[in-house]
């Protein structure tokens, strides 16, 4: 009985996957339908220049992204902005990231003293929960519960839903307020991380490479057909650089976004409207470099208002002012993601210009569309999720990895990666918790059979 087990799709929940599969003995194949690392966390090179193409950021408190890190990297980071603004009414707000009683006041002055104070108490209960708070275990069932199915827009001041609260749902799901669940925005917020935040100075690029030169990843390896038969999975289907591919597999991690498994193997109903109950909102990231600094010490992140295509934008690093990572989402967005590059990077110029100057034309500009998504998690995320796992279990040799598990952002794919790899060694309730790094290695578990799989064992 063959060792290896078959990911699917190389972002940072299918490399994360590949690297747990190793510790636990198997041999990891990874099979990428592009022909880059790293999917909505990767990277691209211009003038022996890095520039991450989405997710860039990670909390010191992340066990898994930490863990991995510690194995190659010598812990130099770059620190993220240590302040936002937003705009309100048409002018920007300055907003330290720890509440500080001069934001509020700004604050305050622009939404009104209730709304001022409603966020500050909502941003209060979420730190005193972050300890409980998290995508596993009852916690979240119980805030689902309390709160009901109308969206958080209907339960906050409108000036608190469109303005801060919004700038939460933008940028962590590319929805609307009247898109997303109070529970899971304080799921959202609880979810990000504590401690400082960082981004790496080679870029994720640098992470993905590592990743990938412990494996065999194949990239231009797009599956189409994931093989089962009477509760077992057989293979996988694809097509390659050199033609069709069918592989015999017997375990296989389905590490995209969740969307995409439907597609590759039929689901009963049931099950297709648990995948079909967390919606994905698709967005644009635009790298763009200028001659001149566009942002100064004190200002290098603005988050937009509803009525602006541009949900956020900010400086690159906070020592490469002149460098700005647009990021296209929300409503007004989306009708535009397919417009050429040209068209799209002159809409999201002059929607910045119109809060904050730019210093002419760039010198260099890239486009990246991500239109299969982010994941918003919807309403009851949590039945959903239970919907999910109770439909992967019952095929046997499968194993779910992605951002709609743990959280969207890289430690919550780690989480999932890791979930994904003891599941198909046979632990059970593999998903049900959040875990510390392996320093040790993944031990083979007892009482598996010889495929290693949970459900062939039992
Ligand atoms: C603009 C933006 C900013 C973000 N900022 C942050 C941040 O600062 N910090 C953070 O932690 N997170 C951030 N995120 C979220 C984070 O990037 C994602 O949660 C994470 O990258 C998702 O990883 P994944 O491996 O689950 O999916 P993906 O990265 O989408 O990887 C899936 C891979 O599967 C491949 N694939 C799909 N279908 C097939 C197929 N049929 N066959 C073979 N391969 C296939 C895809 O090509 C892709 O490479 C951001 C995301 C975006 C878009």
């Amino acid at each position: 009985m063959s060792n290896r087990v078959y990911i699917i799709g190389a972002g940072i929940a299918g490399l994360g996957a590949a690297h747990f599969a190793r510790k636990a003995g198997l041999e990891p194949v990874v099979l990428e339908a592009s022909d880059r690392l790293g999917g909505r966390a990767g990277s691209i090179v211009h003038d022996g220049r890095s520039y991450e193409i989405g997710g860039k950021n990670f909390a010191s408190d992340w066990a898994l992204f930490n863990g991995i890190l510690r194995s190659f990297h010598d812990g130099v980071f770059d620190d993220q902005h240590p302040n936002f603004h937003i705009v309100i009414n048409g002018r920007l707000v300055g907003l330290e990231k720890k509440a500080t009683l001069a934001g509020s006041i700004a604050l305050a002055r622009r939404i009104g003293v209730r709304p001022a104070l409603r966020f500050r108490r909502l941003m209060r209960e979420v730190s005193e929960r972050r300890g409980q708070l998290g995508y596993v275990g009852e916690m979240i069932g119980d805030l689902e519960a309390s709160w009901d199915e109308r969206p958080l827009a209907a339960h906050m001041p409108r000036a608190l839903a469109t303005g801060p609260l919004r700038m939460f749902t933008v940028i962590m799901g590319a929805a609307e307020p009247d898109e997303f669940s109070l529970a899971t925005l304080m799921l959202l917020l609880a979810s990000f991380g504590k401690g400082s935040h960082h981004s790496l100075p080679q870029t994720t690029g640098h992470l993905f490479e590592r990743l990938a030169s412990e494996c065999d990843v194949r990239l231009g390896h797009r599956v189409t057909r994931i093989r089962d038969e009477r509760g077992c999975v057989r293979g996988i289907d694809g097509e390659g650089p050199t033609g069709p591919f069918a592989i015999d597999a017997d375990r296989v991690i389905l590490a995209t976004p969740l969307h995409r498994w439907p597609v590759l193997m039929p689901l009963d109903a049931g099950l297709e409207d648990a995948v079909g109950a967390i919606p994905y909102y698709p967005l644009a990231l635009m790298n763009a470099d200028y001659e001149r600094e566009v942002f100064t010490p004190d200002m290098n992140s603005i988050m937009f208002d509803p009525a602006s295509p541009l949900g956020h934008c900010s400086a690159n690093r906070t020592y490469r002012r002149h460098s700005v990572r647009f990021t296209l989402s929300g409503r007004m967005a989306r009708p535009l993601l397919r417009e050429d590059d040209a068209r799209l990077a002159d809409r999201a110029q002059a929607a910045f210009a119109r809060v904050h100057p730019l210093p002419g034309q760039p010198r260099f500009v890239h486009v990246e569309r991500h239109l299969g998504g982010i994941c918003a998690y919807g309403f009851h995320y949590s039945r959903s999720r239970r919907r999910l796992l109770a439909g992967m279990e019952r095929i046997a040799g499968l194993a779910l990895a992605g951002d709609y598990l743990f959280g969207h952002n890289m430690e919550g794919c780690l989480q999932s990666s890791l979930a994904a790899v003891l599941h198909l060694t046979g632990e059970r309730d593999a998903y049900a918790s959040t875990r510390g790094y392996p320093e040790q290695g993944l031990a083979a578990r007892p009482g598996v059979d010889a495929s290693g799989t949970l459900g062939q064992a039992a």
